[in-house]
This record gives C-alpha cells, sequence and structure tokens, in this order.
C-alpha cells in the first residue's frame, strides 16, 4: 500500500478531538495531547481505509505520554487504546477512545512504524455487531430500516427456512455501541518455531504478510530476537525460547 497520503497534515480532524485537556505532570511522568502532526496521520486511516469507517461516527482523544516505565516483564509498551475513562470523557467532552502514544518512543520510530502503529490502535477501536436470519420477503424493509450503518447481508448463511443472514452494527441512541477489538492473533514466537500455524488465525497472519510481500512492500521489522536467541541457546541445554528477553516492544 502506497503510504504517501497517510502522511498529509490536514487542519481539520473530525473524528480524532483536539479538547483543551490540562497536561497531566506526575514526577517524571506527563501525558498531554498528541501533536497534531499525530493527530493528522491517525485521521487520514479513517478516511481512507474501509476497515476504519466505522470510525468516522467516533470520537477520539490521542493522547502522548512520556516518562513511563517497562511493565514488570521488560515490555515497552508503544502505546494503548482504551474506551474512555470517566475523567477523560469528562475532560473532552464525551469521546469514545482514548489512545495514548508512548510519547518517548514515538519519536525515535521509523515514519511507516508510527502509521502502522495508529493504524494498530485504531484496530482496537471496534464496534458491536448483531446478526439475524431475516426472511427474503421483509429483507429489504429490514435492511432499509438498519440506515446508513454498515449492514452485510450473507446468502451464503441461512436458516433452515431459507432466510439469509444478516449483520450489522449495533447501535444505541443512533450511534454505535463501541467496545475494544482485541488482536486476531496472539501467539509466541517459540511455539510457532516449534509447532508452525496450529490455529487459523496464524495461517491468516502468514497468508496476509505473503500478500504484503507480493505487492512489493517490505517488512520494516528486524526479527529482534535473533542475537538474542543465539545468546540465550549458547547458555543452557538447546536453550528455551520461552525466556522472556530483557526488552519486548509491544503494541497494545
Ligand atoms: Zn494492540
Amino acid at each position: 500500500m502506497d503510504p504517501t497520503p497517510f502522511f498529509r497534515d490536514r487542519a481539520e480532524t473530525p473524528n480524532i478531538k483536539t479538547p483543551e485537556l490540562p497536561e497531566w505532570v506526575r514526577g517524571k511522568r506527563r501525558i498531554r495531547l498528541a501533536r497534531a502532526k499525530a493527530r493528522a496521520w491517525a485521521q487520514n486511516p479513517i478516511d481512507r481505509l474501509d476497515a476504519h469507517r466505522h470510525l468516522r461516527k467516533a470520537q477520539i482523544v490521542l493522547l502522548a505520554r512520556t516518562g513511563g516505565q517497562a511493565g514488570a516483564d521488560g515490555t515497552v509498551s508503544l502505546a494503548k487504546a482504551a474506551r474512555t475513562s470517566p475523567v477523560v470523557t469528562y475532560l473532552s467532552a464525551g469521546a469514545d477512545f482514548v489512545l495514548t502514544l508512548n510519547g518517548d518512543q514515538w519519536p525515535q520510530m521509523p515514519k511507516a512504524a508510527r502509521l502502522a502503529l495508529l493504524d494498530h490502535e485504531l484496530s482496537h477501536c471496534g464496534v458491536t455487531i448483531s446478526y439475524k436470519h431475516v426472511p427474503e420477503a421483509t429483507l429489504a424493509a429490514f435492511v432499509e430500516r438498519l440506515g446508513e450503518l454498515h449492514v452485510e447481508t450473507r446468502t451464503d448463511d441461512r436458516d433452515s427456512d431459507g432466510a439469509p443472514l444478516v449483520r450489522w452494527i449495533k447501535t444505541a441512541d443512533g450511534k454505535p455501541v463501541w467496545r475494544i477489538r482485541r488482536h486476531d492473533v496472539e501467539c509466541f514466537a517459540g511455539v510457532v518455531r516449534r509447532w508452525g500455524l496450529w490455529l487459523p488465525s496464524l495461517g491468516a497472519l502468514a497468508a496476509a504478510m505473503d500478500e504484503h510481500a507480493t505487492a512489493g512492500g517490505g517488512l520494516f521489522a528486524e526479527p529482534a530476537d535473533e542475537s538474542a536467541g543465539e545468546a540465550r541457546r549458547g547458555l543452557g541445554e538447546g536453550g528455551d525460547e520461552s525466556v522472556p528477553q530483557m526488552t519486548q516492544i509491544a503494541a497494545e
């Protein structure tokens, strides 16, 4: 995918709010609103990617946090997505999600990685899907009633009476019912090394990597554990890849 349009600056970010949030400082830790460029880069995927189309109805606050520490297992988090906390809801007049960037790591990340990180965090901003089998005779009226929000009719999925499945975004008071989406792939590299693609979601990940490579995209993430893995393998009997690295980089 050509990343150029995703790096465009813009004055208006209809889904990335710019509330008057005071800076929050405690010791070395500081949380503030992310800068205009990051906010623009978060808006661009919402406008350009079908995968984030539902977020055109969302209000998102993008924050940057500095002075944080690695987690208890040594993990450095690059960002985190969450539903709004009561405090942020109060300060920002009702945002639906808060995305918090690691403000120490962000400036050091390659541009393409920053874009992928924002895409990742936006992918956590999900909606609740409802579904029901609807008789053909009433299908058109039913779909019409659901309005402009994304509706999908699955003619390949019918009940015993032949009624196709209809899936749609659930709403309350005219707004989508938001939820945090989990990662669709959770894995340990060591398990894949030993057992291969043992879950369907891992096969989907491998297929996605092939598609990306076929489209001419390079992988910008070096396999982080190669040298560390070598070092570990030298330590014990055959090594143990399940020993955590001292520093892991993660996107929550
Ligand atoms: Zn994540």
